[in-house]
């Protein structure tokens, strides 16, 4: 601050204090309209970071620190780096000169800004500068240039981009006004600053110190308004994005809320009475909840990844948790939700609801950390508590009460041929290594039975024991549960594993990464223990130990893999199955672009196998059309919802060249086996 009076800080200081003042009373409010209390927001995020330190911590520095979402978008991710990181280099090197200038140094004679360290700083804060402007530059080009679809943002993002423009510029000048007024030999060190001060020189002469004073108070007057006004600005998500990363560091992926626990309430003689499961308005919610549904910055990242929205449904999860959001405030302070829900009041239509897939693909992108899918579940369990399911929802629902599957198919024909192919129960042998969950789609659909056939056919080769339940084994519920039945979900969970302690089961082998998701995610909250193993993980650990032999090289063409969502996005299984279907084709393996966690649900996910909603393109013929963009013969999947919505849209593509053969992975190893006579 050389040139400028002495008790200029002190007058800072206290011109400060009524700017922190409406700052705090601003963000007080930004909190409290989504009905959450300050309190209830310090004390949860408290009881948060006490019960698993670790876990927010790494949360917080991957998710706020290292921009861990926001890098998945290339362009989007190089800007809010740039200004990220630009505007936090800023602000700790500002802050670094308050503290030496106004406390080390005059309290204990103690300075650090000096030497090379100081040297390095000018250099690193100048650098920052220019960062700023060019992330800030970047993104205007991106938002009024470029206009990508998706992008969404509050009204105040244009004044954002303009004061940080501003702060940049105006903070180079001042440097810039200070070296020119106050000339130093390291002035060289401040290379933007030293720069525009060569350039200034000859145009300001001696109005140079006028300048350098007006400036500088017009910095400072705006740098104080701008803090007074953050939590008005888009610039809250600073705030509120770090607090919600840190509620919601719990939450697993695809993991739902279980509003409930039926074994312990049934155990207690408790009442289900009265008992909610899902939500008809966002203020019935709980008090952490609210607050994500508020803290949506309008980035559209989700929408531009939603398969739903591709294809055209009545599904955006941007304008979806924007629409709760907003009713949500409309409402606050009612003391009562409204007695007509979120459908009746015209916020949002029940398609909506039901064109979810449950993908998970928004969440993963989602930077402000949002639970889309578990949302809109949860407004689905209230579409169901209420009885309002179509024909072919009622029909699902009902199948699986009186047969005990999605397919609605009687229940003894469940394992028929697995008796006429000598496969034998866990009654017979209870010693096997593996209960083989053969499932329902399997059980029931001629195409997916194919895929358990071939898996037999594999164990039998591979000389490893394994078992099934016969007529014993029952839908596991994940459709039941994704339809928002969470009771007959839970039910169907109890039951379930108590035929699995019955049976001491330990290991399940399943080819379903639905069947997968649900032992593995759900089924523990219930009191279920076992190793669960996708048969992807089996295949790959018999290649490595040589146990199969390698099918015809060529057989099936260039080939691709699909990544079903519940396998790969959900539960992180991405390496196996390449390792399978590389096995398969060899040199001919190819990868999708969207493949791996950026791939593309088949369109069956969210129990809409089952049903249909009103769509432009159906989501399956708009992977179909990834798929055929590689140029591959033959697409691998580890799904059998996958591969019986691939195949359909094999059936009713009408492009110029025959589609894909759709095939499993397990199919693909079986083809390499010695004929069977
Ligand atoms: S889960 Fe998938 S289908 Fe559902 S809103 Fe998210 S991206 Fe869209
Ligand atoms: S829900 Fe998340 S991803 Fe979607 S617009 Fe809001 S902040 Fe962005």
């Amino acid at each position: 601050m050389p040139g400028l009076p002495g008790w200029l800080p002190m007058v800072l200081y206290v011109a400060l204090v009524p700017s922190v003042i409406v700052f705090g009373w601003l963000f007080k409010r930004r909190i409290e309209r989504s009905g959450t209390s300050v309190r209830q927001a310090f004390s949860g995020l408290s009881a948060v970071v006490r019960a698993d330190p670790g876990l927010v911590g790494r949360r917080v520095l991957g998710d706020v620190f290292a921009q861990r979402r926001v890098r998945r978008d290339r362009l989007g991710s190089w800007l809010h780096l740039l200004i990220f990181g630009s505007f936090a280099a800023l602000l700790v090197g500002t802050s670094l000169i308050a503290v030496e200038h106004d406390f080390t140094e005059p309290l204990f004679n103690y300075t650090f800004l000096h030497g090379w360290f100081y040297l390095g700083y000018e250099v690193v804060l100048d650098t920052a500068a220019l960062a700023l402007i060019a992330g800030t530059s970047l993104a205007m080009w991106r938002r009024y240039h470029l206009k990508p679809a998706h992008l969404g943002g509050r009204r105040s993002i244009h004044l954002v981009y303009g004061l940080l423009l501003y702060f940049s510029v105006s903070g180079l000048l001042l440097e810039a006004l200070r070296l020119l007024t106050h000339p130093v030999p390291w002035g060289g060190w401040s290379y933007a600053g030293h720069t525009i001060s060569v350039a200034l020189k000859p145009i300001l002469g001696t109005h140079a110190v006028g300048a350098y004073e007006t400036i500088w108070a017009l910095h400072v007057i705006v740098v104080f308004a701008v803090i007074a006004v953050v939590p008005l600005l888009m610039l809250d998500h600073i705030l509120i994005l770090p607090i919600n990363i840190a509620l919601q560091a719990g939450r697993q992926p695809g993991a739902l809320r279980t509003p409930f626990d039926l074994p312990s309430i049934i155990a207690s003689d408790g009442d289900l009475e009265g008992i909610k499961s899902g939500f008809g308005s966002p203020s019935e919610l709980s008090w952490d909840r609210r607050f994500m549904l508020d803290a949506c910055i309008d980035c559209g990242r989700c929408e531009a990844v939603c398969p739903a929205q591709a294809a055209g449904r009545d599904l955006s999860p941007r304008l979806l948790i924007q629409a709760l959001g907003a009713d949500l405030r409309t409402n606050v302070g009612e003391g009562q939700p409204p007695e007509q829900d979120v459908f009746v009041r015209g916020v949002l239509t029940e398609a909506t609801a039901w064109s979810c897939l449950s993908c998970g693909a928004c969440a993963q992108e989602c930077p402000a950390i949002i639970d889309q899918p578990g949302t809109i579940v949860e407004l689905r369990r209230h579409l169901v508590e209420e009885g309002r399911v179509d024909e072919r929802q009622a029909a699902l629902l009902s199948g699986l009460e009186r047969n005990n599957n999605p397919l609605g198919l009687p229940s003894y024909q469940r394992s028929d041929w697995l008796a006429e192919m000598g496969v034998p129960t866990v009654s017979e042998a209870p010693d096997a290594e593996y209960l083989y969950w053969i499932g329902c789609m399997a059980s029931y659909d001629q195409r997916a039975r194919g895929v358990a056939i071939a898996m037999i056919r594999i164990l039998r080769y591979a000389g490893i024991s394994f078992a099934v339940l016969g007529n014993e084994e029952r839908c596991l519920g994940e459709s039941q549960r994704k339809l928002g039945d969470e009771a007959g979900f839970q039910v169907r969970a109890m039951e379930n594993i108590e035929t699995f302690r019955a049976h001491n089961i330990r290991k399940v082998l399943t080819h379903c990464p639905h069947c997968m998701s649900t032992l593995e995610k759900d089924y523990p909250q219930f009191g279920s223990d076992m190793e669960i193993v996708h048969h992807s993980a089996l295949l790959a650990d018999l290649i490595a130990e040589g146990r199969v032999p390698n099918p015809a090289s060529g057989a099936a063409g260039k080939l691709t893999y699909h990544d079903p969502c519940n396998l790969g996005r959900l539960s992180g299984v991405y390496e196996p199955p390449r390792q399978v279907a590389k096995f398969a084709a060899g040199e001919d393996f190819v990868e999708l672009e969207q493949s791996r966690d950026k791939s593309f649900c088949c369109g069956a996910g969210g129990a809409n196998y089952f049903y249909k909603v009103p769509e432009e393109r159906t989501v399956s013929g708009l992977r179909l059309l990834q798929i055929t963009a590689v140029g591959a013969d033959t697409v691998a999947t580890a799904c059998p919802f996958c591969l019986g919505m691939l195949e359909d849209a094999a059936t009713s593509s009408t492009g110029d060249k025959p589609p894909p053969r759709i095939a499993d992975l397990a199919e693909l190893v079986a083809a390499g086996l010695p004929v069977e006579e």
